[in-house]
């Protein structure tokens, strides 16, 4: 902020990097990410990334949340463009703590979503996108998140109940 330098200072109860200028602090948060599991009767949409981290791997819809949006909001714009299917939000389906993206850290929000509309076609991140049968989901599924919801997903699934959240934060 003021081009002085920043140093490791022992501050609310942990090292962080401060000004020794101006007293600026340099929190270092996790980015927000918001992510669409999309279900087509039995059938969830996934995308293969053609980027890294986890590229080649199939993973759910998902990205960061851009600093005037909402997350269901993001949830529905990055189905859009990754993979061209407009969706509507059903509900929240979890939060999770995201730590093997080498990129950033990120919270990441999980909705539930149904297709009602648009062109299924792979784009920006991705290489393919296409809907898979809940009991033949591929092997090489990218984040441990993902995995980690899908094994949810796939659990109510055989249940015959999505267990959802309640929020207030919908689109
Ligand atoms: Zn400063």
């Amino acid at each position: 902020m003021c081009a002085g330098e920043l140093a490791p200072k022992l501050h609310f109860h942990r090292e962080r990097l401060r000004c020794g200028a101006c007293g600026f602090v340099l929190y270092a948060n996790p980015a927000a990410a918001a992510a669409a599991i999309v279900l087509r009767g039995d059938e969830v949409l996934m995308i293969r990334r053609s980027i890294e981290p986890f590229r080649g791997h199939w993973t759910l819809p998902a990205g960061y949340e851009e600093v005037d949006e909402p997350p269901a909001r993001t949830a529905v714009r990055e189905t859009f463009e990754e993979t061209g299917v407009v969706i509507a939000i059903r509900g929240l389906y979890d939060v999770l703590y995201t730590s093997d993206d080498p990129r950033k850290r990120a919270i990441l929000i999980a909705y539930l979503a149904d297709p009602v509309g648009g062109t299924l076609q792979a784009g920006d991140d991705a290489q393919d996108a296409r809907y898979f049968r809940l009991d033949a989901l591929p092997d090489d599924i990218g984040f441990a998140n993902n995995r980690r919801l899908l094994n949810r997903l796939v659990d109510d699934w055989k249940s015959g109940e999505f267990r959802m959240v309640p929020t207030l934060e919908m689109p």
